[in-house]
């Protein structure tokens, strides 16, 4: 029978036969009292067995033995609510315990296991500044030796450990500096004279994501408890598919995952979960795609080109034409385009958009352009106005006068040709639009799901306006399929001609007057520059105290020169005040945060310093050249690091060698994960637990058999559990 929570059968701690699993962190887990005496837990160390088991895959976690409401909020932080996540939680990585090593043969440094008898326990109390530590002393005892193991605060281990139980114990071989002995310090430990297999030692142990109140022995027992819930659910990927990619059933691999019994069983078991991951993904990508298809769009009469391009001051580059091309067959139709603009820093893309939007307003429908920051929507706002006229533009921004913001709104519910630039404003829901054609969000990456979903919504009738969204954050090709699964691409891959490639330097202290020296002659040469003060994490305030302190030293450094600061704790008429001057060459340097990242245009700005340059990412860094570099002119970008053991740092060096957005996004890739480069709840990829975004080969078979059983049975109707998946995002939620 099951035990429930209220009904445990208790042991004193004389009864060996209980199988004594606990916890590292034993305050959580500490002993229980009960009218003086101690009370524990029995657990078996078998697999309870299912008939008569009131268990389900959908029983709450507060249902499962050694589960109360306190550990049942911290597991929540794991996603783990429900009997079932147990299954789906996979280990992070494995400690190789399998092997049993005789103590003489210990390794110093390695990780092994040791079996032996308890040959001596003792403890003492002691104090480590003002906190009581309890000490455990323990002599392990097999046929080749004696290992010396300590455990701290275990107060209820010393109880446990009477002469002549036989344990195991896995952790990491130490030398005791003194005595040259060997030790383990708080070593996993497993008693062996139960019944039944082992969980934590002697095998390949499974190490989970732990969070606080939740550790990986907690979570080994609960999933070993939870594996006979998987007779109750099927295999859901259908047998001809497994079949062409050899891939195992459902529940030899989720078994497999979590306890393997050897490595190559664990490759095999990987594949397939591997491959489920980005089969789901793609299956959601394709399934978003044809629910967008399904809706109306207003279809938009290409217009004539050659008139648009008189309008410029320079030719659009090849890149920029095949873009404006794809966008232009896209809008034509009456199904909501889907499309993303690719395109490093000063690639372009804004004059492409520029037409998209000229498109919809000659044809009389609204736009809506959405941007991060009011910098950059009022910097797009003059742009746009000057080619489609100051009438057809209307600035909407949170620091807009009430009255005002009113009018504008007004004016978008009725149907008039207009395009709104403006920021976080725009999504607001008394923003209600007629005849709304086009939404262009800018800087998408900057932007979460839901608040590009929201400006589509802006529309107060039943068509979805054509999405068009744009980043400077490349992306390298073969993710393209994956990261945006649901979305055409159009790719600028071409800078505008004349651009001179930005020299990078990192520099060391010793050399930051040479560095200095430079930028005085491009300032006496009629150039501007930047200063980009070090980040300040999690304090706007200390972060404009930091640029104003940047400043302070840059007006003695530079006497002679117009210095401008910009910070966000200033209003946004300061800082729009304070870029104006910039672009209109009243200031020669400006001294800025990161609010300066996107959207400052300034084509004459050579030179820029970023001061405690390795505290920045390695996106952001490159997006704070891309201020410069914008010109004619060759232009220079100074590294600063805060320390001259930073020099080395990869990301500085990275770009340091490279200007190609591709490989930065790549390398950037490389050093921190799609999930925080791309963010992980943008794009739902926050469920791939071991699959790699990178794994091109199978991100190319799971799109396939997506695209094959959608062919067939688009609505899914054949496959519940996949229709179940794609719709609530959880694989298990109809299952009991
Ligand atoms: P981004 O892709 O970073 O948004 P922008 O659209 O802001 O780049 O363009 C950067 C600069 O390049 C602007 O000053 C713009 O006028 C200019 N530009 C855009 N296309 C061309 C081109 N084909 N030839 C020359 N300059 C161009
Ligand atoms: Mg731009």
């Amino acid at each position: 029978m099951w035990p429930t929570k209220w009904g445990l059968p208790t042991y004193t701690v004389r009864n060996n036969n209980a199988f004594w699993a606990f916890i590292g962190r034993v305050s959580l887990f500490a002993p229980r009292y009960v009218e003086g005496k101690q009370v524990i837990y029995e657990i078996l160390n078998t697999s309870y067995e299912l008939a008569g088991m009131p268990l389900k895959l959908s029983s709450a976690v507060t249902e499962l033995p050694r589960v109360g409401p306190a550990k049942a909020k911290y597991l929540t932080k794991l996603g783990i609510t429900h009997a079932r996540d147990f299954l789906y939680t996979f280990p992070r990585r494995y400690n190789d315990f399998s092997k049993i090593t005789p103590i003489n043969e210990l390794k110093v440094g390695a990780q092994m296991t040791v079996q032996g008898i308890v040959k001596s326990a003792k403890s003492n109390q002691g104090w480590r500044g003002r906190r009581r530590l309890l000490r455990v002393y323990v002599e392990i005892e097999d046929d080749t030796g004696v290992l010396n193991v300590t455990w701290f605060n275990l107060r209820f281990l010393m109880q446990q450990l009477g002469t002549g139980r036989k344990i195991a114990v896995a952790g990491t071989v130490e030398q005791d500096t003194r005595s040259k002995q060997l030790r383990m310090r708080s070593p996993v430990i497993e008693f062996l004279d139960g019944t039944g297999e082992q969980t934590h030692t002697g095998r390949i142990t499974p190490v989970y994501p732990e969070t606080y109140g939740v550790t990986s022995r907690f979570l080994r027992y609960q999933v070993k408890q939870a594996l006979p819930l998987l007779q109750r659910l099927p295999e859901y990927i259908p047998a001809d598919i497994r079949e062409r990619h050899e891939l195992v059933g459902i529940h030899e691999a989720i078994t497999t995952m979590h306890f393997p019994d050897d490595t190559d069983a664990l490759e095999v078991a990987r594949r397939r979960v591997r491959f489920d991951e980005l089969f789901f993904l793609q299956l959601a990508a394709l399934v978003r795609r044809a629910q967008r298809e399904q809706r109306s769009a207003h279809p938009l009469p290409t217009l004539n080109l050659g008139q648009f391009k008189k309008q410029l001051d320079f030719t659009l580059t090849g890149a920029q034409l095949e873009a404006i091309d794809e966008i232009t067959k896209d809008i034509g139709k009456p199904v909501p385009m889907n499309r993303l603009l690719q395109g490093d820093v000063g690639s372009g893309k804004s004059v492409v958009a520029l037409f998209a939007a000229r498109t919809a307003l000659a044809a009389g429908h609204k736009v809506l352009y959405l941007a991060p920051t009011e910098i950059l929507a009022r910097q797009q706002a003059k742009v746009f106005a000057q080619t489609l006229g100051e009438d057809s533009v209307a600035l909407l921004i949170g620091a807009l006068p009430s009255g005002k913001k009113r009018a504008l709104k007004e004016r978008l519910r009725i149907s008039d040709p207009l395009c709104v630039v403006g920021t976080h404003a725009l999504l607001q829901e008394d923003v209600q639009v007629s005849n709304l054609a086009l939404a262009i969000v800018d800087e998408q990456h900057r932007f979460g799901v839901e608040q590009r979903q929201a400006l589509q919504e802006a529309s107060n009738d039943e068509m979805v306006p054509h999405l068009l969204s744009m980043t400077a954050t490349p992306i390298p090709r073969t993710l393209n399929l994956t990261v945006y699964g649901d979305l055409d691409v159009s790719v600028l891959d071409e800078l505008p001609p004349g651009r001179m490639p930005i020299t990078t330097s990192v520099v060391p202290q010793g050399e930051r007057d040479e560095a200095v020296v430079h930028i005085l002659e491009e300032l006496h040469a009629g150039r501007q520059g930047f200063v980009i003060a070090p980040l300040v994490e999690e304090s706007e305030r200390l972060e404009a105290k930091s640029a104003t302190e940047a400043y302070a030293e840059m007006r003695k450094l530079f006497p002679d020169i117009a210095i401008g600061l910009l910070h966000g704790r200033m209003s946004s008429e300061e800082k729009a005040g304070v870029i104006n001057n910039f672009s209109a060459g009243a200031l020669q340097l400006l001294v800025s945060t990161s609010v300066v990242e996107v959207g400052v245009n300034v084509p004459n700005a050579t030179v820029m310093i970023i001061e405690g340059a390795e505290r920045f990412g390695l996106a952001q860094l490159h997006q704070f050249r891309g201020r410069i570099g914008r010109g004619e002119h060759q232009s220079y970008c100074y590294l600063f690091p805060t320390s001259d053991e930073a020099v080395a740092a990869k990301r500085l060096q990275v770009l340091a060698a490279t200007t190609d957005g591709f490989v930065i996004a790549e390398e950037d890739l490389k050093l921190r994960g799609p999930g925080e480069v791309y963010g992980a709840a943008q794009s739902g990829f926050g469920d791939l637990q071991v699959a790699s975004l990178l794994d091109y080969p199978t991100i190319k078979i799971a799109r396939q058999e997506a695209v094959k059983i959608l062919e067939n049975d688009p609505q899914l109707d054949e496959y519940p559990i996949l229709k179940a998946k794609v719709e609530q995002k959880n694989l298990l939620t109809h299952f009991e």
